[in-house]
């Protein structure tokens, strides 16, 4: 048999999708995956970028561009400024380099906190990521984002390139960044949670009212839809592609992780005082099960009672 091997640059090839997408490479031997660390190449430097690209080791057919500054509702609080700088110079510089070096397709990661956030209809589909404004609690980082999604688009008119933006919702699973007070809402919860159950008269509290919509999607589903629109092909063209799974509110999520923790719901308490960020950013993914009607989605309970098994097993080594 006759393999054609493919060379692909993962970026971001230590966080929670990279870090997926490593566990999974031995499925596709004929390819090559090249996993980008920040001590590699510390990407929002152009020169960085330049020198990591411009080696004889480093040429590469395709591109899985992952790493951004990215962190939970809070810390888009408390940074938008550099939310949204850091995020267009990393986009910049690998575009930059994925021209220089002839990289002709690749799939670049968007994230459905960038759609409007009063849109003209739920649930949200493909075209609507331009529609109107994002929440303002995120501003920095979604149009930072767009921003990503315009970039491929002209880069597939003008140079005839295969750049595919991928929609992930929430995503949460094993390597997740951990971080309390940064953290997305499911692991910066199951550590706190865990912190607590520790003690004598541990407190349970959530941030919230528990009224918001959110997707989640557990990372190793979307690092296996990525490899396979990537390398598969049967997702014949490159506009945006929405992944998801389904919806629920942030209490019934909290309840469920709560329950794979075997901590009882009666012992919950929510911080109202803390801000609900977007009510609801519910996205379509129909065009997705059009050209994966196959896939099978992991369910919410057992994504989270395997991260929670991954959590304790790693509590030394894991980021926080
Ligand atoms: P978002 O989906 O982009 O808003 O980001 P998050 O993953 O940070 O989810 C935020 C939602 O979870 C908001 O509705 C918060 O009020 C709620 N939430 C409840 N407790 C926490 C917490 O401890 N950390 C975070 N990040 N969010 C929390």
């Amino acid at each position: 048999r006759f393999f054609i091997i493919m060379r692909i640059a993962v970026t971001g090839g230590n966080g929670l999708v990279g870090s997926s997408i490593k566990a999974i490479a031995h499925q596709y031997p004929e390819h090559e995956f090249v996993f980008l660390k920040r001590s590699d190449c510390e990407l929002a430097s152009r020169m960085a970028v330049m020198t990591f690209f411009s080696s004889a080791y480093n040429r590469f057919d395709c591109i899985i561009h992952l790493a951004a500054k990215v962190g939970g509702l809070f810390m888009n609080l408390d940074s938008n400024v550099e939310m949204f700088s850091e995020n267009i110079k990393i986009n910049e510089n690998i575009l930059f380099a994925c021209k220089k070096y002839g990289i002709k397709r690749g799939i670049f990661c968007l994230s459905s906190c960038i759609y409007p956030c009063n849109p003209s209809r739920f649930p949200m589909d493909e075209s609507m990521i331009h529609e109107s404004p994002p929440h303002p609690s995120n501003e920095g980082y979604a149009y930072a984002k767009r921003m990503l999604e315009v970039q491929c688009r002209q880069h597939n008119k003008a140079y005839g390139t295969e750049y595919i933006c991928v929609v992930p919702v929430n995503l949460y699973g094993p390597y997740d960044n951990f971080s309390i007070k940064n953290g997305h809402v499911i692991p910066a919860i199951m550590n706190r949670f865990h912190g607590e159950k520790a003690k004598k008269d541990g407190k349970f509290t959530v941030y919230g009212t528990g009224r918001p919509y959110r997707q989640f999607l557990y990372a190793p589903d979307f690092a296996k839809i990525i490899c396979d629109v990537l390398l598969d092909k049967k997702y014949d063209n490159t506009e945006p592609l929405i992944c998801c799974n389904d919806e629920t509110t942030i209490k019934e999520m909290v309840g469920t992780l709560a329950e794979s923790m075997d901590i009882s719901v009666d012992k919950l308490e929510w911080d109202t005082s803390k801000s609900d960020g977007c009510m609801k950013k519910t996205v379509d993914n129909s065009k997705l099960c059009k050209y994966y009607p196959e896939f099978k989605f992991t369910s919410l309970q057992d994504g989270l009672k395997e991260t929670y098994k991954w959590f304790c097993d790693n509590r030394e080594t894991l980021r926080q």
